[in-house]
């Protein structure tokens, strides 16, 4: 189905997919934020952005993942747009590999690990930025970068006349009851993220999968409950020691939560592991290598 641009504000809209597009408007030229997983949903926006007699002029990615900057080789090749990124997620855009690398642990990652989601095409990054809640001025365009790191190493939120695009900070509650785990690779930094979003006041905030909220803060209780379920979960079963795959399998199998091909499974224990070094960091957990295997146990069992 082809989308058409939905307007937020006087000059900020966005295109509604399975990823979320903002569209910064300027004189009928925009900034696209965010370019979907390929190029068939690039050649969409396209045709999206004419229907209205925009131009696009650059991009900007929140982050590194495949279904958040896919679009972005069609867009360079059909239009020579310049891509802007975190500079820690730079190299993840301009190599894919690094993704299915990192997920396989620096491991050169079976072919079934590099499909599109999770290995986009690769483009070009012309120029970086450090999200620090500056404004960054490009051309006519005024935006604060917001950090919000924590599901990917230096995630962005785009805020631009008190719409904030917050990429995948916030999952929706739909995916999570569903799903229950959601990919972070840093669970304590992802935590910090969603409590400044909580304080954050904007009129609109749109997730990158879902719809734009007026009011966030629910969605931000849910996705720290999220968080909470599996921290507890960890702590509760490593009472006695455990290995990371075992809390994993028993968390799944005692939720239902269904885990079919080796992406879900890789995704799922990364995000585990996140957990697990975030719970370390905090003193809460310790881990010790025994008999050939990483053993986890809950730091009371130590004192
Ligand atoms: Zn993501």
């Amino acid at each position: 189905m082809q989308p058409r641009l939905k307007w937020l504000t006087k000059s900020v809209a966005y295109i509604p997919a399975p990823v979320n597009t903002g569209v910064l408007v300027r004189e009928a030229k925009a900034i696209l934020v965010d370019t979907g997983l390929d190029k068939d949903h690039a050649n969409k926006m396209i045709r999206a952005l004419e229907a209205e007699n925009i131009t696009p002029v650059a991009i900007i990615n929140t982050h590194s993942h495949a279904d958040h900057c896919g679009g972005n080789a069609q867009l360079q090749h059909k239009r020579g747009l310049p891509v802007f990124a975190p500079r820690l997620e730079k190299p993840f855009i301009e190599d894919p590999y690094l993704e299915a690398f990192g997920l396989f642990g620096a491991a050169h990652p079976p072919a079934a690990l590099q499909n599109k989601f999770l290995k986009a095409k690769p483009s070009r990054v012309t120029g970086v930025f450090e999200p620090d809640d500056s404004i960054w001025q490009w051309q006519d365009f005024q935006i604060t970068l917001v950090p919000l790191p924590g599901h990917s190493p230096q995630q962005t939120g785009v805020l631009c006349e008190e719409v904030l695009f917050a990429a995948d900070v916030l999952l929706g509650a739909e995916y999570l009851d569903k799903h229950l785990i959601p990919f972070n690779s840093d669970v304590i930094r992802h935590r910090e993220s969603l409590y400044r979003l909580k304080d954050l006041a904007v009129d609109w905030c749109v997730p990158g999968h879902g719809t734009p909220m007026e009011d966030h803060r629910p969605s931000v209780e849910r996705n720290l409950a999220a968080l909470d379920l599996i921290d507890e979960w960890i702590l509760t079963n490593t009472q006695t020691q455990a290995m990371l795959d075992e809390l994993l399998s028993r968390f799944c199998s005692h939720y239902g939560v269904g885990m079919e091909t080796i992406s879900q499974y890789h995704l799922y224990r990364t995000a585990f592991a996140a957990h697990a070094s975030g719970l370390t960091e905090m003193g809460k957990l310790c881990h010790r290598v025994q008999n050939g295997t990483l053993l986890w146990e809950a730091a009371s069992q130590n004192q």
